[in-house]
């Protein structure tokens, strides 16, 4: 059945011309492909206001739908371009080329590589097609229209020995391309060893064009690194001249969540969410408990919270001192707590509640579910980690973790700068240092690249009259680089 929009069914607004084919009927059986563009459009805090998407993006995104559906799994291309790789001929003159996506790691890494799979698709006239196991199969609506499939089929005719390829790269750390036959390449971009660079070459990305299939697989967000590279860069500032909002614009074109999701999602939002003056996200991934406990967590973010970015009242010091009566005027705070562990979400909400904030605001803080540790395989916890993606791309302010992917995706989809909490495990020796920093865009960081000299590219090739800087080092982990 229908599920409602999120506090926003009387405030719809025209849209402007969307990224959402209009070729999709109002669908039922994908509510947020709809809803989430009207909620989005009616959010005052919300960034697409800000950065609509370019005429040629919509029109390179249009063009991208045609082909798909020209050569998706149900049509007769693919079944003779998988059959041509099946008898592994030499003279192939496929007439559509692939990119097939392969799965690793944790759901916020899988989201950005398939995003970054996307943009290489567009920048290189393929068709996207993701070999998705159990884990992901509720997760997301096709994002193509005109009853298109992103699907590999189950019985895909390389796919056993594609297994076996990935387990032998996965040994060969040395071995980043793997070739298969001419037909098909193993990309495996892991940016663990020094052969990922020949990925990032023009004279690569040229001898790519006569491979037809392309299997990729990487936890990476690895679109910034196109930006550097000069074959693309031209198109790549047609598609996107506001470089702060790519992956919003790919990830909400690529991302529509399933009604099973979209209606927690939705749920939660009204029933907690929608009334409150300020929504404010915090998501705390713990990557190492041992050391960062809650008792050396908490503190932490209460300072990034309360003192460097002011987003939450400190307390007063008396559990006893009267609140205002004037009950209706208070401003209404609600802080929605992500995270694997329950200590955060509870020690707030107690805090809040036991005493009142110095600016006498009511601050509510909520939680959907406290699932204890990371568990990619499973479907249902999966389900969770995506509405709470969703619910905090949904905030107007956000407090994000350092390094983590899952917050990445949650503050790019949203178009907000985060709050980054850094790493208090050293938090004795850099007594000085802030407990979060201000991201300078909503972008994705790039962590494990090849060698990149950033300061070359922005101030190397800027001053020669090169193409202007874009990329910038992440303001959580220096070693990552970032479009800003
Ligand atoms: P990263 O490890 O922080 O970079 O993010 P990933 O998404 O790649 O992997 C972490 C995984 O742990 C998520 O995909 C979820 O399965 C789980 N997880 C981490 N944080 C949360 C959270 O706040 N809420 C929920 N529901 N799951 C989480």
């Amino acid at each position: 059945h229908r599920v409602p929009t999120p506090s926003a069914r009387d405030r719809i607004v025209p849209l402007r011309p969307s990224l959402v084919s209009s070729s999709f009927p109002d669908q039922p059986s994908c509510a947020s492909r709809q809803q989430l563009p009207q909620w989005r459009s009616s959010s005052s805090s919300n960034s697409s206001n800000k950065s609509p998407a370019s005429p040629y993006l919509l029109s390179r995104i249009r063009d991208y739908e045609q082909r798909h559906k020209r050569c998706d799994p149900h049509s007769e291309s693919f079944l003779r371009n998988s059959q041509e790789l099946l008898t592994r001929s030499k003279d192939l003159a496929p007439d559509c080329r692939y990119i097939v996506w392969v799965p690793v790691n944790g759901l916020g890494n899988r989201m950005l590589s398939l995003a970054s799979s996307f943009v290489y698709a567009l920048l290189t006239d393929r068709v996207l097609l993701v070999d998705f196991d159990d884990s992901m199969s509720g997760l997301f609506c096709e994002p193509f229209p005109d009853d298109a499939t992103w699907l590999l089929p189950g019985d895909f005719t390389f796919k056993g020995r594609l297994g076996n390829l990935l387990e032998k790269s996965e040994k060969k750390h040395d071995e980043e391309i793997a070739v298969q036959a001419t037909a098909l390449l193993y990309l495996y971009l892991s940016g663990d060893n020094n052969y990922d660079m020949l990925f990032y070459r023009d004279d690569t990305q040229k001898l790519l064009t006569n491979v037809p299939w392309l299997v990729l697989r990487s936890d990476q967000h690895f679109v910034p690194y196109f930006f550097v590279m000069p074959g693309f860069r031209a198109e790549l500032d047609r598609l996107f001249p506001d470089k702060e909002a790519v992956f919003q614009h790919v990830g909400r074109y690529l991302f529509s969540p399933t009604n099973r999701v979209w209606g927690r999602v939705a749920r939660f939002y009204d029933t907690y969410l929608a009334k409150a003056e300020q929504r404010i996200g915090l998501q705390v991934r713990v990557f190492y408990p041992d050391k960062t406990p809650a008792s050396l967590m908490l503190p932490h973010i209460l300072r990034c919270m309360q003192v460097v970015s002011g987003i939450l009242p400190r307390l007063q010091q008396n559990e006893t001192s009267p609140t205002s009566s004037a009950t209706r005027s208070r401003t209404l705070k609600a802080v929605l707590v992500a995270s694997l562990l329950e200590e955060f979400y509870t020690e707030l909400k107690d805090m809040y509640w036991m005493r009142p904030a110095a600016d006498d605001a009511a601050v509510g803080v909520y939680q959907t579910s406290h699932e204890g540790w990371q568990e990619t395989g499973n479907g249902a916890h999966n389900v969770k980690a995506l509405v709470d993606i969703y619910l905090l791309s949904m905030c107007d302010v956000l407090v994000t973790s350092h390094f983590s992917t899952f917050g990445y995706v949650a503050h790019s989809l949203a178009g907000l700068r985060p709050w980054y909490l850094q790493n208090p495990g050293d938090y004795e020796a850099k007594r000085n240092e802030p407990a979060c920093v201000r991201a300078v865009s909503p972008e994705p960081c790039f962590h494990f690249h090849p060698y990149y000299d950033t300061n070359s590219a922005n101030h190397g090739d800027a001053a020669g009259g090169g193409p202007a800087p874009v990329i910038m080092n992440c303001e959580d982990y220096e070693w990552g680089f970032k479009l800003a």
